[in-house]
């Protein structure tokens, strides 16, 4: 596990160093139980700075390293990442909560191995430096990143931005989650011990709203890369303004899903249903507006029941648990309201509602809710609760599906099932949301992440992931040199 110095420690210049005068500690929870698990120190402007000012000192140096070298630093990345992937597991189910067996091990922990392995196959092959005509065309580092990231996939947000930043030569300052202390400790942990010259990467924990502001206004700060809420990156958008800086922002969804009258109804309910409550409803595209035919709406609500009831809610330690406690008690908090607002609204409740599941009395545990009969006016069906809540809305024609699907704020992502692939494809086009899954088909690592409106402005994973982290520069009359 990671020491408890490395937790009121920031990891500066390739050193755990104290926080300057002025930080705080807070208590870090265990989500399952309420018991504190650890201690976490909270920085100041003044250790963003020295972060910054370690970032800013790096940057020439390592941004003029081959590609070749990157490539090697990436690969040892990779080694040591492999090398600590059990403990990178527990070390999220610890922190937020993520059943271990079902989810921390299988996808948590090694989907950050994976953006590097993919930053790292991208490397060899990216085109940095072409001709075009008599111009030559250079893709460089867009210079010193601030990584400000959430926590509820928490080391595949820190990887996603961090495995491309690094491999086209930014340095970085990661500010992660407070809520996911112990895998970002982890990760720098990794980055040390694989080499990473100091400097390059550099983290300090702590209170978004103020580390954020600070890091979104520096002027030694090129780039800001925000995964989190709209209120979030609408405030680093405004202080990031002044200085014109790149902002790259990946925020909320509440995407539709709709089912197509043609589709095997079990198959696509069961996906659904699954789909919503994995990770205890906690993922930013999540299919959380479920879209159904009037004429089969009762099939739907008696096999959505069923499905919910089925998934094992309980302690995340536990082999067989599929949906743990909520992450921390803020979250908690707000989906216990929705869950009520759901109620007062006079949704039709299928399965779950308020109050805690039987067995689950300590920890901030709620029951996996189903509501149907839900219009998209409804509060639980246009607010994004970032729980195992999901709505259920009739449509009486395709193209209304279509409308409610893109009658959001958000357009995350979007989910279509049909009786076959052609006809889901067809409907995929119609939506205004920035991925679309096709008959319950899973991410795909490679393939470019983030959202249409409200969603967000960024493009991440994959080749895409490079393009956020370059600039562009264009050297005229470049022929034959
Ligand atoms: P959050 O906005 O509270 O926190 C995210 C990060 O931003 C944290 O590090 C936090 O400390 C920091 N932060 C908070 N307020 C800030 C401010 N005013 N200025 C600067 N930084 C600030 O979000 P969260 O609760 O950690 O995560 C859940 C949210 O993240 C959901 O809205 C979810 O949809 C979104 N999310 C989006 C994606 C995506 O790829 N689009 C992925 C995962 C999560």
């Amino acid at each position: 596990m990671v020491p408890a110095d490395h937790l009121l420690n920031f990891y500066i210049d390739g050193h755990w160093v104290a926080p300057e005068a002025g930080g705080s500690q807070r208590e870090i929870i265990n989500p399952a139980t309420g018991d504190v698990s650890g201690c976490l120190a909270f920085g100041t402007t003044a250790d963003v700075n020295k972060a910054v000012q370690a970032a800013a000192r790096a940057f020439n140096k390592y941004s003029a390293w081959p590609q070749s070298q990157r490539n090697e630093l990436l690969q040892a990345i990779c080694a040591e990442y492999q090398r600590r992937l059990a403990e990178m597991a527990e070390a999220i189910t610890a922190e937020m909560g993520a059943p271990l067996e079902t989810l921390s091990r299988q996808v948590q922990a090694p989907i950050g191995l994976w953006h590097f392995q993919t930053a790292l196959a991208i490397a060899r092959d990216f085109n940095f430096d072409r001709l075009q005509g008599t111009t030559r065309i250079l893709r460089e580092p867009v210079g010193v990143c601030a990584l400000i990231t959430p926590w509820n996939w928490p080391v595949n947000q820190i990887a996603c931005k961090l495995a491309p930043a690094l491999a086209v030569g930014c340095s970085v300052v990661l500010k992660p989650s407070q809520s996911a202390p112990y895998s970002a400790a982890l990760m720098a942990e990794i980055l040390h011990d694989a080499g990473v010259p100091a400097g390059v990467f550099n983290m300090v924990q702590g209170e978004g709203a103020r580390l954020g502001e600070v890091l979104a206004s520096h002027p030694q700060i090129d780039m800001v890369s925000l995964t989190g809420s709209n209120a979030a990156g609408a405030s680093i958008a405004k202080a990031a303004a002044d200085s014109a800086k790149r902002v790259s922002l990946e925020l909320g969804g509440k995407s539709a899903n709709i089912i197509l009258p043609t589709a095997d109804l079990e198959k696509a309910v069961t996906h659904g249903v699954t789909a919503m409550m994995g990770n205890t409803g906690q993922t930013c595209v999540a299919p959380s507006r479920m879209l159904v035919p009037q004429a089969q709406l009762a099939e739907v609500e008696d096999l959505a029941k069923r499905v919910c009831e089925s998934l094992v809610v309980g302690d995340p330690r536990a082999p067989d648990t599929f949906i743990g406690p909520i992450a921390n008690e803020r979250q908690y908090l707000r989906v216990v309201a929705m869950i009520e607002t759901g109620v007062t609204e006079g949704a039709h409740l299928v399965a779950g509602g308020t109050g805690k599941p039987a067995g689950c009395e300590r920890g901030y545990f709620v029951k996996p809710t189903v509501f149907s009969r839900v219009h998209n006016q409804m509060t639980i069906a246009r607010e994004e609760i970032f729980g195992p809540v999901l709505t259920i809305l009739p449509y009486t024609s395709v193209d209304e599906a279509v409308d409610i699907a893109n009658d959001s704020p958000y357009g995350l992502s979007g989910y279509v099932y049909g009786g076959t692939l052609e006809e889901a494809a067809v409907v995929a086009r119609r939506l205004r949301t920035g991925m679309v899954h096709l008959n319950g088909a899973n991410v795909d690592i490679a393939a470019p992440w983030g959202g249409y409106k409200q969603s967000g402005n960024g493009r991440e994973w994959g080749e895409w992931g490079f393009d956020e982290f370059l600039e562009t520069k264009a050297v005229l009359g470049a022929a034959g040199v």
